[in-house]
């Protein structure tokens, strides 16, 4: 079977209820240990019956934005969720209180349990009608920008494609396509503001309905954080601003070098390069049987994932119309299947999705052997580092798709990282500083923003683009609205996928048996224990950045940049 024929059906909510009753029913007057764990595998059936349906939705809806059966049906499921979520409540708070708990969690690990107490956190009936507001106003951002029109040079692009054409060699053209995709913001603005003012109201009246003074704990609840706390975050984010801020704008600094520039200015960003970004050689069809090649080299685990991917067509990776700009990775737990969505556009970026994805893919296979969806992902700080080590793991086979270029892409994709973490942290403390204000305007968040932005990436130069300039930059990173308090995860997850990348330089066998130990892991554990078990060093402790940037440092260093012109 292969995704198109993975049949579709809109889950019942009236009969699935029932269903999820007559087993919570038993659950609760099961007789012993081993009847609960019976009922509890029925109830996993209709658990991952609604699951699997809700995320087949969600792929076919986010490739075709403009297909009304799939808009239709992600809508019911918008208006669904918190119902869905309310009977999940329901049998977590009988799992917490059942009489023989300690057997349970001797079968199932505590984390389980520790998951269940966080989700009971976050909800309440009395706040379902807000959280599927919450829903529809997501959507609508996300409608905004997946139908952006965005005229330039006579012809319409959509965002993925306008990005394509922003690492133009021509800096002109940089330039005007730069120019072009700000206007489309700044026209979006008023719009884009008044759907996050919604929604930071909404939170905030959620999170007080729930016992709580704002949205910082809801938010780091919902992210099911259990071992650490927004003082550890502040902690990291100040080693990311004392050390890899100035590192960071070195970087910026030897690329203005590079490119002969008297300043570098944001349209010259993503252009790396004065020959050119390193493109990948060959057609997408080309590029993903270079990837088979590369994962069936790389282990017999990773050979045999991929090969499923593709025969059952896992994976929509080329940019069309009408798509949702990104990539993500889901799984359908009803046909043991992930899924890999991209857009790809002929840039580099193609090649992050096939390892960056592929990680996520590659560990939620590797974890498909629990019973319940509770482990088949870690929580996204944990899940991040499959994805952003498998980056580095691939890097002997970069040679496949950029052959001569292959240094100038490994060097930049370790620059880049560096780079991405004093954003990764702004954005965080910016979703700190908006939940904790709940009563900001509008133009005051923007001006918050731009503060951070100082901070942090102070190379930063918009060139006088009015809408930036007054702070507009954050409303294109959708996380900010869909996923409050996700952003952290990817900087902590880059620690320590930067100690993978030193160690499978000393010792690949190891780090890849470490990784591999890891993924079978999936969400059996809370971050740190997953950090641990991988050995790894927490990136809260104190000095763990400073160890990990100077192995980095030196190997940036010993570059010369500049022979890549
Ligand atoms: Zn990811």
């Amino acid at each position: 079977m292969t995704f198109e024929s993975f049949p579709y059906t809109r889950p019942d909510m009236p009969v699935l209820t029932q269903h999820f009753e007559q087993h919570l029913a038993g659950f609760q007057n099961a007789a012993d240990a081993v009847a609960q764990s019976r009922q509890f595998t029925l109830l996993n059936e209709v658990r991952d019956e609604f699951s699997t349906m809700y995320n087949l939705c969600h792929i076919r809806h986010t490739s075709n934005t403009k297909d009304p059966f799939y808009e239709q049906e992600n809508n019911y499921f918008d208006e669904q969720l918190p119902s869905f979520e309310a009977l999940n409540n329901r049998f977590f708070r009988a799992l917490l209180t059942s009489p023989f708990r300690e057997a349970l969690q001797q079968k199932f690990g505590n984390q389980l349990f520790t998951l269940a107490e966080l989700s009971l956190k976050t909800f309440q009936p009395s706040i379902l009608e807000d959280l599927q507001q919450e829903n529809a106003l997501s959507t609508e951002y996300n409608k905004i920008k997946a139908q952006a029109i965005i005229p330039f040079d006579g012809e319409a692009h959509n965002l993925s494609r306008l990005f394509a054409i922003e690492q133009s060699d021509d800096r002109s053209v940089r330039q005007r396509a730069t120019l072009a995709k700000w206007d489309f913001y700044a026209e979006k603005a008023p719009e884009m503001e008044r759907i996050f003012q919604d929604m930071v109201q909404l939170r905030h009246r959620m999170a007080v309905e729930l016992g709580f003074r704002n949205f910082v704990e809801v938010g780091y609840a919902r992210m099911r954080r259990s071992d650490y706390t927004p003082n550890m975050v502040a902690n990291f984010r100040r080693q990311v601003r004392e050390l890899i801020v100035p590192l960071a704008t070195e970087l910026y600094e030897r690329q203005r070098r590079r490119l002969g520039l008297g300043k570098l200015k944001i349209y010259d960003e993503e252009y790396k390069f004065s020959t050119g970004n390193p493109k990948p050689i060959g057609t997408a069809e080309e590029v993903v049987a270079k990837a088979a090649q590369m994962y069936h080299e790389l282990s017999p685990e990773t050979d045999q994932f991929f090969q499923k991917m593709q025969q059952t067509r896992l994976m929509d990776l080329v940019n069309r119309d009408g798509k949702l700009p990104g990539g993500y990775c889901t799984y359908l737990g009803k046909f043991g299947a992930p899924f890999i969505f991209s857009n790809f556009n002929g840039t580099s970026g193609d090649i992050d999705v096939l390892t960056h994805e592929v990680g996520h893919a590659f560990q939620v296979w590797s974890s498909s052997h629990f019973p319940f969806e509770e482990y088949h992902w870690p929580t996204s700080d944990a899940a991040e580092i499959h994805s952003m080590s498998m980056e580095f793991f691939t890097w002997p086979w970069m040679q496949l798709f950029f052959g001569a270029d292959t240094e100038k892409y490994h060097f930049m994709q370790l620059a880049g990282a560096i780079q991405f973490l004093p954003y990764g942290v702004a954005v965080d403390e910016f979703q700190h500083i908006v939940y904790e204000n709940p009563d900001m305007t509008p133009a005051e968040r923007n001006a918050a923003w731009r503060t951070l932005e100082q901070i942090y990436l102070p190379h930063r130069d918009y060139d006088g683009i009015q809408y930036l300039e007054s702070g507009g930059f954050w409303q294109k990173q959708g996380h900010i609205f869909n996923s409050p308090f996700y952003y952290i995860d990817y900087a902590l997850a880059q620690i320590c996928a930067f100690q993978f990348w030193t160690k499978d330089r000393h010792d690949h066998e190891g780090a890849w048996q470490d990784y591999l130990r890891l993924c079978k892991a999936g969400g059996s554990q809370s971050f740190l224990g997953l950090v641990q078990l991988a050995g790894l060093r927490s990136p809260f402790d104190d000095g763990c950045v400073e160890s990990v940037i100077g192995e980095i440092r030196r190997f940036l260093d010993s570059v010369d940049d500049t022979k890549f012109g």
